[in-house]
């Protein structure tokens, strides 16, 4: 028996908290509990992730990369650190960032840095001016390249694990093109990658928006985000991606030779998806009230084998699970037997809280009748299978469940999209916890006064127009009275 076994028996097993009346205990009642993440490391904003998250974004991460590279993305990584002389190359982009910056300025015994460095709030500054360089003819593009790595952004709001730290994991993706055309294409095929990652494979249901002039990244042209929804009503983005014209490319100096031997100024995309966000709101939209409920393709364990053991069988029990477990694993599932001293009632609340989709209990009767007992996390049942069938039980279990936790998901989103043509309305939906559809003057105006005042009159935002939908505007603007250019959504968000 290991030693973290040992300790088995002073950790809490059993959780329980009402999700929907209770989101922000919940939250940090489940990081805390099933060992999510520590808030004792000392410093605001900055919190170890332990194995069971971390294993699970580390799966995440891997169904980011397939993606990817299936779409002819290449890795890559660069420093942590960028010249402050980079970032003051693109104005409007480091008007943007600079007042969440971590700057290091000095090293060993108080040597000033010639130059400040800061830490990556995100790697345009670090990545272009070498673009500058690796691009020199139409013929190195399209240029599609993306990084695994950490950023850090000192948010002034209050930090939260996962959904609001100062530190967080993503990928971002930093892709050059000979044309705009090229470019809004790359677009188009990032939203098709969250939908196919978050939705398909995470199992979270989003609405994706283009964000509105005053809300989009700074520097660029515009920003197109998937959002999907909290417990408490509150919507979060998930990935957004950004179509950067050549804004980036004329402040960088990402300059070829066309094929008519032009010197011309390159397109570019980038895109964003923030992982450790996104597990914030994968056990926050998977969770129930008894803990977390992970999908079974992220799942660090997807099965957790429980011996029953009773005096005498005990080796033979032992033995027929030793098996199991060989079993599985083989046949490429993730598998682990819980053999701690604990009660086998304890393991189950213990495995129920982490949110292990499927769990196997063996015991004596099963081993005479070469069968298990087969529970599933997301619905709670409990069955009986035959030993012979239980490779293609899981597999099939598997898939159900993920789809049930989607299904589960989605239906709660749905419905939830009320029209509102008065301010008044959007204040009613907001204060039920429901996204406002609304027309609006136009979002295509920067510093637009009509979405101050939805904001302080309602606490909602403009979360921009669907572009996964098609809709007309008709109707005049709440604020303004203008006719309306746009509908958007309205939404209190994270
Ligand atoms: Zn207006």
């Amino acid at each position: 028996m290991s030693s973290s076994d040992k300790n088995k028996e002073s950790k809490q097993a059993i959780f329980h908290i009402n999700k929907e009346e209770n989101f922000p205990d919940w939250f940090g009642e489940i990081c805390r509990v099933a060992e999510l993440a520590d808030i004792r490391y000392g410093v605001k904003g900055f919190t170890p992730f332990p194995p069971w998250s971390y294993m699970t974004m580390d799966i995440m991460f891997d169904f980011y990369d397939t993606a990817l590279k299936r779409k002819r993305h290449l890795p890559m990584l660069f420093p942590t650190v960028i010249p402050e002389g980079n970032l003051t190359k693109e104005t409007e982009h480091v008007e943007g960032f600079t007042p969440s910056v971590f700057w290091i300025g000095e090293i060993g015994d108080g040597e000033k840095l010639e130059e400040r460095l800061a830490l990556r709030p995100t790697s345009e500054t670090a990545i272009y001016p070498m673009y500058s360089l690796w691009i020199r003819s139409w013929r190195d593009m399209p240029l599609k390249r993306y990084q695994r790595c950490s950023v850090f952004r000192s948010e002034i709001k209050s930090t939260r694990p996962f959904l609001r730290g100062r530190e967080f994991l993503w990928i971002e993706s930093h892709n050059v093109f000979t044309t705009h055309e090229g470019a809004l294409a790359q677009v188009m095929e990032d939203i098709e990658t969250t939908k196919e990652v978050v939705t398909g494979d995470y199992g979270l249901p989003i609405m994706v928006f283009k964000r509105t002039q005053w809300d989009k990244f700074p520097g660029g042209l515009n920003t197109y985000a998937a959002d999907t929804l909290m417990p408490d009503g509150k919507v979060i983005q998930l990935p957004s991606t950004h179509d950067l014209g050549d804004n980036f490319a004329r402040a960088f100096d990402i300059k070829y030779l066309n094929e008519n031997n032009e010197t011309a100024y390159a397109w570019q995309t980038c895109y964003g998806p923030a992982v450790s966000r996104m597990f914030g709101a994968l056990i926050s939209v998977h969770g129930d009230d008894k803990g977390l409920r992970l999908p079974f393709k992220l799942a660090p364990y997807q099965v957790v084998i429980i011996p029953i053991i009773k005096g005498k069988n005990a080796d033979a029990v032992l033995e027929y699970c030793k098996k199991i477990e060989q079993t599985l694993d083989k046949a490429g599932f993730r598998v682990h037997l819980d053999d701690c001293d604990a009660t086998p009632g304890w393991k189950y609340n213990y495995w129920e809280m982490k949110g292990v989709p499927i769990r196997v209990e063996a015991g004596p009767r099963d081993i005479k009748e070469e069968q298990v007992v087969v529970f599933r996390r997301d619905i709670m049942k409990r069955e009986s299978v035959a030993l012979k069938d239980l490779k293609k039980h899981i597999k099939a279990l598997g898939k159900e469940i993920d789809q049930t936790l989607k299904s589960q998901a989605e239906a709660k989103f749905e419905g939830l999209v009320v029209d509102a043509d008065t301010i008044g309305q959007i204040e009613d939906a907001m204060d039920k916890g429901k996204i406002a559809r609304t027309p609006l003057c136009t979002i295509e105006m920067e510093g637009l006064s009509c979405d101050e005042e939805i904001k302080d009159k309602t606490g909602g935002e403009i979360r921009g127009t669907r572009i996964d939908i098609d809709e007309k505007a008709d109707g005049v603007c709440p604020v303004c009275g203008k006719v309306a250019q746009d509908i958007v959504y309205v939404a209190r968000s994270y």
